[in-house]
């Protein structure tokens, strides 16, 4: 079979597409699924409800996509992990700077695809399962030291909160150092030496999270929060000197991608509605940019793709995970998270 890397096609970035399931909800409810998919080919059609189809139809009824992976209903946190993260994170502990994003509409599973469900070890989603692959990684590496280091925070607005400071109400700011490139000023990091301690960092901060919001279900749909891990190696090489690399993992869990201004909002309200659009679209714009190789990518016109500079595009390697519902309803968002994430190919 033809490859992207057969057509030696550009494979730093790659866009999955995961579906979930039903909920019991939409199963009650007798919601119709729109969505098939054919994981052998990396196949995924949607095709408009039955109830919308109109007599004069203009063959817009139906759409098919392929994409580096597609995952159905019946996809295992593990077969994403081992499949789609497995590769870029063993890069990350190679020195190579990586990103996850999850994009889509609220409700769809980023959450579930980037955390999972805590309780359950078969449900872990991709951020701890790093974390026992980067300590299982250093476990089984006699040769190299290794220092990893964490840190989370939120994007909201525009603005930058330190999910683990003592002090949620600072704002953070992002600046240019002329070797280190752009980073976040004054951010906590902490190091950890195993599994514990990591997770013990992400619920510290997952609980900063959801203590400033008064609806945290509505607060995380409208920011984007980004889990970042740096794991830093030194070995001594054969002229006795101290060879260090450093790679930088960030996991993003993206804001909601619906149409936040739909809602007819005005004022502060449609000021975030209006950053979130433009952020998410910008990222899209970064993305298909660095695909198509051009030499003009705008990481300035968004705080996230600012931030992200150092990990998107050159070495880094970028995972792109949409993920939509399978449900009638949500045809036109579900369709739009499609199209985006075909254009990040
Ligand atoms: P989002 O973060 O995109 O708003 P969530 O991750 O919170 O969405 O998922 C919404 C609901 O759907 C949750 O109850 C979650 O457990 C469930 N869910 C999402 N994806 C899956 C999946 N692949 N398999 C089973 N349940 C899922
Ligand atoms: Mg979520």
């Amino acid at each position: 079979p033809t490859t992207a890397a057969s057509k030696g096609k550009d494979e730093s970035v790659r866009v999955v597409v995961r579906c979930r399931p039903m909920s019991e909800k939409e199963q009650e409810s007798g919601c119709e699924r729109v969505v098939n998919i054919d994981g052998q080919r990396r196949q995924i059609s949607i095709r408009k409800p039955t109830s919308e189809i109109s007599q004069r139809s203009t063959g817009d009824d139906g759409h098919t996509f392929f994409f580096d992976a597609v995952y159905d209903w019946n996809s295992k946190q593990t077969d994403v992990y081992e499949q789609t993260a497995r590769p870029l994170v063993d890069s990350v502990i190679e020195g190579f700077n990586g990103t996850i994003f999850a994009y889509g509409q609220t409700g769809t599973g980023k959450t579930f695809t980037m955390e999972g469900v805590r309780s359950q070890v078969e449900l872990r989603g991709i951020i701890p399962s790093s974390f026992a692959h980067i300590f299982d990684a250093i476990a089984h590496t006699t040769s190299r030291q290794f220092l990893v280091r964490a840190s989370y925070l939120e994007i909201y607005n525009e603005s930058i909160r330190d999910l683990l400071s003592k002090d949620q109400n600072k704002r953070l700011q992002l600046q240019e150092h002329p070797k280190e490139g752009v980073h976040v000023h004054d951010l906590s990091s902490f190091i950890t030496k195993n599994m514990q301690e990591i997770e013990h960092v992400m619920n510290t901060g997952n609980l900063n999270r959801s203590t400033g919001a008064t609806n945290m279900n509505e607060h995380s749909s409208r920011s984007h929060a980004i889990f970042m891990i740096t794991v830093e190696s030194s070995e001594t090489g054969a002229d006795g000197q101290a060879h260090i690399r450093v790679g930088k993992l960030n996991l993003v869990d993206l804001a909601g991608s619906e149409r936040q201004a739909k809602t007819g909002s005005t004022g502060d309200r449609f000021k975030e509605a209006t950053n979130i659009n433009l952020s998410l679209s910008v990222l899209g714009n970064v993305i298909s940019a660095l695909v198509d190789g051009n030499s003009h990518v705008p990481y300035r016109d968004s705080k996230l793709t600012r931030l992200l500079q150092n990990s998107l595009g050159g070495n880094s390697k970028t995972i792109m995970i949409a993920t939509l519902g399978p449900a009638d309803y949500n045809y036109d968002e579900s369709l739009t998270t499609l199209r985006y994430a075909n254009r990040a190919k």
